[in-house]
């Protein structure tokens, strides 16, 4: 077989830029990291190949004896990793993990209670515009708009209220520890599931440095590849000793939501959970949470107001209501000096959703490059000036000196080398 490059030089080079993308700007999206080079390898190889519908030992496919150890391999780590007595490895992503569970517990039409998408929800907590909000019926929970927390009173009144089948904890955009546990008690006193998706914190929980959802979650989703630096996927999770609530999770996935797993990145997974188990891992999520504060301590010095005043885990929203610059343009000018990041809604928003009041920064992609604290207070510094700039009316001067800084950090520290 010919390389990939000789086979298809127009494809190649589109990876080849993404490759030169990654290298020379610096990531700052909350959900995105650097997978190892033993990651991206295991996905690239023959397990691409193999059809494996079922679960190791009772497949419905022949010539599984190998990829069954694969899997295995993912699910037992998964389980050390985390706490838990149960694991299935083969959602496709998050979103597919989630629809999982929902799958099994409920039934369409049920009510749930999940984290509004305006106030740091997922799309798959409720969205109208997603099957959670489309074949269930959500209610949504929200901040309080003055200390920017989730508001515990009234997500309790609305749950006595509605009496939702399931409680729905997690986040793409928070910057506080959840109060697992009394979300748990909630869920038992009105006798609702509760349900999490980890996603964001997954590497943080896996290695104590956020608090864990195992211990009071019925079933737990995440995504392999955010702070928890895998492969794209999902993965499900349960510390209950529950065998009836396993088999009904493990037919949603299969047959009730997907057919043939991805065994190639169910072997990445394994990859990722081997790495996530060593003790360098949670130095990483050490230095992922002190990135993160240095980050926001900057920002609130320089007069940028941060929602809740500051971040315990590896992101921070920056509130820009009031200001004569929208989420939107700050993305879009930052992206100009090769500083990657998104524009979010932060609580009580005038600006559309597609505009914005807020940027939501993180640091896990930076600290797996190398950056410490002194870096990251530098990055918030050149944010600032930009955003400073914008304010002013012009920031194309500015734009180009940190373009060129940009350019020399990030040379001095390669991702992939
Ligand atoms: N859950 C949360 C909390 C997320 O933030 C995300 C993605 O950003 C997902 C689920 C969805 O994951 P995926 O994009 O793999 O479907």
């Amino acid at each position: 077989f010919p390389t990939l490059s000789e086979a298809d030089p127009e494809l190649f080079a589109t990876i080849d830029a993404e490759a030169k993308r990654q290298e020379q700007h610096i990531e700052l999206i909350a959900s995105e990291n650097y997978a190892s080079p033993a990651v991206m390898q295991a996905q690239g190889t023959v397990l691409t190949n193999k059809y494996a519908e079922g679960l190791p030992g009772r497949r419905y496919y022949g010539g599984c004896e190998f990829v069954d150890q694969s899997e295995d391999l993912a699910r037992e780590r998964a389980k050390q990793l985390f706490g838990a007595k149960f694991a299935n490895v083969q959602p496709h992503s998050g979103a597919q993990a989630n629809a999982a569970v929902f799958l099994a517990l409920l039934q369409p039409g049920d009510k749930f209670l999940g984290f509004s998408l305006a106030h740091g929800g997922h799309l798959t907590h409720g969205s109208p515009v997603n099957f959670s909000g489309k074949l269930y019926q959500p209610i949504a929970y929200e901040l309080n708009a003055e200390t920017g927390e989730i508001d515990y009173d009234a997500l309790e009144e609305a749950a006595r209220r509605e009496k939702p089948k399931m409680i729905l904890g997690g986040f793409s955009a928070y910057s506080r520890h959840v109060d697992w546990a009394r979300m748990r008690r909630l869920a038992d006193e009105i006798g609702a599931w509760f349900m999490v998706d980890m996603a964001h914190v997954a590497g943080l929980v896996a290695t104590g440095a956020y608090p864990s959802p195992l211990p009071h979650a019925h079933v737990v989703t995440t995504t392999t590849h955010k702070t928890l630096r895998g492969p794209r996927g999902g993965l499900i999770l349960s510390a209950e000793d529950n065998e009836d609530l396993h088999k009904k999770l493990n037919s949603a996935v299969f047959p009730g939501q997907q057919g043939g797993p991805l065994m190639h990145v169910i072997a990445a997974k394994a990859v990722a959970f081997g790495e996530a188990l060593k003790p360098e891992f949670a130095e990483y999520q050490q230095q992922v949470l002190k990135n993160a504060k240095a980050m926001a301590e900057v920002m609130i010095e320089r007069g940028y107001k941060v929602v809740s005043g500051g971040t315990d885990d590896h992101l921070f929203l920056v509130d820009m209501i009031g200001r004569e610059v929208t989420g939107k343009d700050a993305e879009e000018t930052l992206g100009q000096a090769h500083i990657t990041l998104n524009k979010n809604a932060v609580p009580n928003d005038p600006r559309s959703p597609f505009v914005t009041s807020g940027l939501r920064i993180g640091s896990p992609a930076g600290t797996t490059r190398g950056f410490k604290e002194a870096e990251m207070a530098q990055i918030a510094g050149w944010i600032c000036d930009i955003l400073d700039a914008l304010q002013a009316g012009d920031a194309q001067t500015t734009v180009d000196q940190v373009r060129g800084q940009v350019a020399e950090l990030c040379a001095r520290f390669p991702v992939y080398g």
